[in-house]
């Protein structure tokens, strides 16, 4: 039997990278798989290459009207949420000293304002037993520079999930995070960076990585696959670190 046979999923940011992974993955394995974007072309290229049931929703992240809106489309779509994977994120780097709000809110609106009013949408319609799976990363704890307002953002997203797996134990709701070490994905691309400053973090990556590689957007969807299921079931308010052994030495 497959491991999320009739499971309803939805995956914010699920055009690209781990989260098309996911989908990829979710649906292979029998879910029903819901997928976010803000960019209607990457959606529609999405769906063509997720195999299976799949829906994709046109919502911006730190769009609160557009992500409620994505939680009723699903529910009236497919009737539930057992799965809800907040994964939509950014990561541009900056030194404290050039940080501006801009910078501070873009980043705190997308990768955290957003996920939090989901889960309070979503809340209602997540049937008993769901998980909710926040992708976090090992930036939270670490101190890497020109990381502090990307690195705080994924420590609130942290601390929601320990909350939540208390305030939402009397529905049987898990609440876990996943944190990726570095994977390879197109988000890279998309810091602000040049492309010769990506390549020497990429080196330096390598060199503080017990497994000295980049990890794949394939192998954090198996944790997350790993998470989702009923294999996981009693595994609850933790942080799970997929970083080639990255945070731990
Ligand atoms: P990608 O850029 O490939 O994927 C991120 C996804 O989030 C894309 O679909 C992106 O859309 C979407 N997204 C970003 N902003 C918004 C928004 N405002 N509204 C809707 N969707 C949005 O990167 P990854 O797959 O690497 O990143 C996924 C998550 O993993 C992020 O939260 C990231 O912080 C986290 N992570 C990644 C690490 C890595 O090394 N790759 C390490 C640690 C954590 P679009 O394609 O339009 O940009």
């Amino acid at each position: 039997m497959r491991k999320l046979e009739n499971k309803v999923a939805l995956i914010t940011g699920g055009n690209s990278g781990i989260g098309l992974a996911t989908a990829k993955l979710f649906t292979q394995e029998g879910a029903k798989v819901v997928i976010t974007g803000r960019r209607q072309e990457a959606l529609d290229q999405a769906v063509k290459e997720i195999p299976g049931e799949v829906t994709a929703i046109l919502a911006d992240a730190s769009d609160l009207d557009a992500n409620k809106a994505a939680i009723g489309k699903t529910v009236e779509t497919y009737g539930k949420i057992d799965i809800l994977f907040l994964n939509a994120g950014i990561a541009p780097f900056a030194p404290i000293a050039e940080i501006t709000e801009e910078h501070f809110d873009e980043l705190f609106n997308i990768n955290v304002k957003g996920p939090f009013f989901t889960i309070k949408e979503a809340i209602p319609h997540l049937s008993e037993g769901a998980v909710i799976i926040g992708n976090t990363s090992v930036v939270n704890q670490k101190g890497f520079p020109g990381t502090g307002v990307y690195s705080a953002t994924k420590a609130a997203l942290r601390s929601l999930s320990r909350v939540l797996a208390n305030e939402l134990a009397e529905k049987k709701i898990r609440a876990v995070s996943v944190a990726p070490g570095p994977i390879d994905t197109p988000i890279y691309g998309k810091l602000g960076l040049p492309e010769e400053q990506i390549q020497q973090m990429g080196a330096s990556f390598s060199e503080i990585v017990p497994l000295s590689r980049f990890g794949s957007a394939e192998e954090l969807a198996k944790t997350v696959l790993f998470l989702a299921s009923d294999e996981a079931s009693y595994v609850n308010g933790v942080e799970l670190a997929v970083d080639g052994g990255m945070s731990q030495v």
